[in-house]
């Protein structure tokens, strides 16, 4: 049990909307632990989940809104998360 502890937030999913992102790569540049991978035509994947802190710097840095980091605790929230 000597694992460092990375103070880091549960995080359920990263949800990209294909509809807005531009594949602009922000996100992927800016995640600091790198949890993005580009696919082929540049739009972010996520890659490595583990590896998110929930610092919402993608969420920030998104110029289109098409990035949504959801942890473990909104989970309800989201179910209501209907059209708007
Ligand atoms: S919340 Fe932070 S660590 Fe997680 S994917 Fe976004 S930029 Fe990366
Ligand atoms: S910053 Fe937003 S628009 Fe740009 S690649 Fe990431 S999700 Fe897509």
């Amino acid at each position: 049990m000597a694992t460092k502890s990375t103070h880091k937030k549960k995080i359920k999913e990263i949800r990209i909307d294909k509809k807005f992102c531009k594949a602009c790569g922000i996100c992927i540049e800016f995640c600091p632990t790198k949890v993005f991978d580009a696919d082929e035509f540049g739009y972010p994947v996520v890659a490595r989940l583990d590896a998110c802190t929930g610092c919402k710097l993608c969420e920030d840095r998104c110029p289109d809104l098409a990035i949504e980091v959801i942890e473990e605790k909104k989970e309800e929230k989201e179910e209501k998360d209907g059209k708007g």
